[in-house]
């Protein structure tokens, strides 16, 4: 049996894009592990039995950790801790508890002094994602070819082991990250992304001059996909920038003068210098593309694919 068919029982804490996907993606795999899945809403929990999602839909998620071997927490970042504390006296002795939040400090303070001695924490974060969230949102290649960064920040070797080997099954490549450093490479590859995205949609939004119908009409023109991403659930996001408040101010810091040195380029006519910029930026784009982290196809290659 392989490390990542050794999980007997998984729990899914949250039936988000996320969990979804995982979901899918182990039965494409072949994994024999009893799924067990929790959310928090009713109408949820009825979706997720309409779409056939986890082998069972339980009503509380102490219920859902019940006997399992491995339970992954799928919910917005600000809700791991209290899921944590609830679920804490009911886990079974010796089993993971994982987490997929987008931030790892904040998640790892909020969990970790929950989980009775005993029970390893193995924290991770999948680098894959769309814009659309809930039960339905899910598909099998999500994480295909993407990296999920595990940050065990102590866990035992043979559990750390295991998950990575889970999310490999899963079709992700793993790799693993010191906390902080994680924090931080995720504010520069998507979490300021994320806030200049929403900026961009709201200034737009602003700006009476355009009107609406040009806005939509024209938006293939570089602004179409500042709308992709600034359409991610406002939860989640509101989250990962009250948690990851350090990292996300420093390299928002940098972003802004950066923005002021091209502004003034622009003001003074320092063509030479936007050229130059705009050289180096392109080479980074291509970079992306020859280590198959994106498509070059005009939709990015975000398709939603059968389940
Ligand atoms: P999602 O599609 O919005 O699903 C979130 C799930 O969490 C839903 O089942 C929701 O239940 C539940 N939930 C929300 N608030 C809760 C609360 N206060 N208490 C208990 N349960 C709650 O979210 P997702 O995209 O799967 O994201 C889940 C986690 O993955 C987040 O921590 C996020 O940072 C991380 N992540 C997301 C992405 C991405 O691109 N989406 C990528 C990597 C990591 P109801 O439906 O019943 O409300």
């Amino acid at each position: 049996m392989s490390e990542a068919q050794s999980y007997q029982r998984v729990a899914l804490i949250g039936l988000g894009l996320i969990a979804s996907s995982i979901y899918w993606a182990m039965k494409r795999a072949g994994m024999e592990a009893h799924v067990t899945g929790y959310a928090r809403s009713a109408e949820t929990r009825e979706t997720a039995k309409r779409l056939g999602l986890c082998h069972e839909i339980v009503d509380s998620a102490e219920a859902a950790v019940k006997d399992a071997d491995l339970v992954i927490l799928a919910v917005p970042v600000g809700a791991m801790g209290p899921i944590a504390e609830a679920i804490a006296p009911h886990l079974k002795p010796g089993c993971t508890v994982s987490d997929v939040g987008s931030v790892k400090k904040e998640v790892i303070e909020a969990v970790r002094p929950h989980l009775p001695e005993g029970v390893h924490f193995v924290p991770t974060h999948p680098m894959a994602g769309t814009e659309h969230s809930g039960p339905d949102a899910g598909f099998a290649s999500l994480y295909d070819n993407r990296w999920c960064l595990i940050v065990p920040d102590g866990a035992p070797e043979e559990a750390t082991a295991r998950v990575e080997a889970f999310w490999q099954a899963l079709g992700a490549k793993t790799e693993q990250m010191e906390v902080e450093h994680h924090d931080l490479v995720c504010a520069v590859v998507s979490h300021v992304p994320h806030l200049i995205a929403y900026t961009m949609v709201g200034v737009a939004d602003d700006l009476r001059r355009v009107s609406d119908q040009e806005v939509i009409k024209f938006s293939a023109a570089g602004f179409r996909d500042f709308t992709r991403i600034a359409a991610s659930d406002p939860t989640m996001w509101r989250d990962v920038f009250m948690t990851n408040k350090q990292a996300t101010l420093e390299i928002l810091g940098r972003f802004t003068e950066e923005l002021f040195a091209l502004q003034r380029a622009i003001r003074t006519g320092d063509g030479q210098l936007l050229f130059d910029y705009f050289t180096r930026t392109r080479e980074i784009r291509r970079g992306i593309l020859q280590a198959g982290q994106d498509t070059d196809a005009p939709d990015f290659g975000r398709v939603k694919v059968q389940k």
